[in-house]
């Protein structure tokens, strides 16, 4: 690996100002850095500098009501273990006990995984899903951003230089769920991923399916395929069907486009019966 200098700033105007005093291709940011220090001991990227968020207070989990707001360097596992996130967003619990093992957990952070953008990330189908909004933090100061918008199409997000993922919201507890097919349980990427959402104030379902080039997608024709109110045996089939039809799968190392439209339509009947009549548990806090 070669050598870097490594700054811990303590305050958000320090972490901008760290990486404004390095250009582009010499500084890197580090959360957790499950992602990034691959990256570094691989070669593939060869900072002068490296920027780490670890002191920054940024580990936080707030709930608003029914709106939750969770710092980007929080790691994946205080989230697993917070009973308020099983019983009230259980889409999201399911997405965050998908990645990786226990031990990754304790280091992966929300934000890491965002900024990372991986086709086969767990967690960006089900905050598509959840109409979750990132919050950037840049020069300019803070903006709010729809997750569908920070996921773009080139496969790196829309975060210029300068910039760093702060915080992200989930704007209103949903009955939710994540399911996914991979082929080891623990530490191997997923193959497919299909996050399912319900808005309990007024009805309607997101479905967003992951590991599809660039990014994951919601699939509206099946989403509009849930009319009834909760939707029908029929309409819960038709609407996977058209979630197995629709998705732009590709075949690769990990399964053909065959496999993957098959299992994503078995995924997404499961999850969406499972939320059907679900309603969020435990009290708002
Ligand atoms: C063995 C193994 C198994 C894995 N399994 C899975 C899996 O099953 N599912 C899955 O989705 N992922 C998986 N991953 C990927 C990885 O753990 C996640 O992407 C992780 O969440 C990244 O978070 P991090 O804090 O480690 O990010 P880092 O490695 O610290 O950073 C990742 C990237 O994001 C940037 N960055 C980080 N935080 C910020 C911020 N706040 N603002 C701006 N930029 C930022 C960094 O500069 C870097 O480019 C796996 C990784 C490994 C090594």
């Amino acid at each position: 690996m070669a050598p870097f200098d490594l700054v811990h700033p303590r305050s958000t105007d320090e972490a901008l100002a760290e990486l404004r005093a390095a250009s582009p291709e010499r500084v890197a940011v580090l959360a957790g850095g499950t992602d990034l220090l691959l990256d570094i001991d691989r070669a593939r990227i060869a900072p002068h500098r490296v920027v780490s968020l670890r002191y920054l207070p940024w580990k936080f989990l707030e709930w608003s009501g029914d709106s939750l707001t969770i710092g980007s360097t929080l790691p994946l596992r205080a989230l697993e273990v917070e009973p308020r996130v099983r019983q009230r967003i259980p889409g999201l619990w399911e997405a965050v006990r998908a990645v990786g093992s226990v031990a990754l957990r304790h280091r992966a952070t929300l934000g890491g995984n965002l900024v990372r953008s991986a086709p086969a990330s767990d967690l960006s189908p089900i905050l598509l899903a959840l109409d979750a909004e990132v919050e950037v933090v840049g020069p300019q100061g803070s903006r709010w951003t729809p997750v569908d918008a920070f996921l773009s199409a080139s496969r790196r997000p829309r975060l210029s230089f300068g910039e760093l993922v702060r915080a992200v919201r989930i704007p209103e507890a949903r009955p939710s769920a994540y399911h996914w097919q991979r082929v080891r349980p623990v530490n191997d990427i997923s193959q497919v991923g299909v996050a399912v959402a319900r808005s309990p104030s007024e009805g309607y379902y997101r479905i967003a399916v992951g590991d599809v080039l660039p990014r994951p997608v919601r699939i509206l024709p099946a989403e509009e395929a849930l009319r009834s109110r909760p939707p029908t045996d029929d309409e819960v089939r038709s609407a996977a069907e058209l979630v197995g039809k629709l998705s732009p799968f590709a075949t690769d190392r990990r399964g053909t486009e065959e496999y993957r439209r098959h299992i994503v339509a078995v995924l997404a009947r499961r999850a969406l019966l499972a939320i059907r009549t679900a309603a969020p548990r435990g009290p708002a806090p």
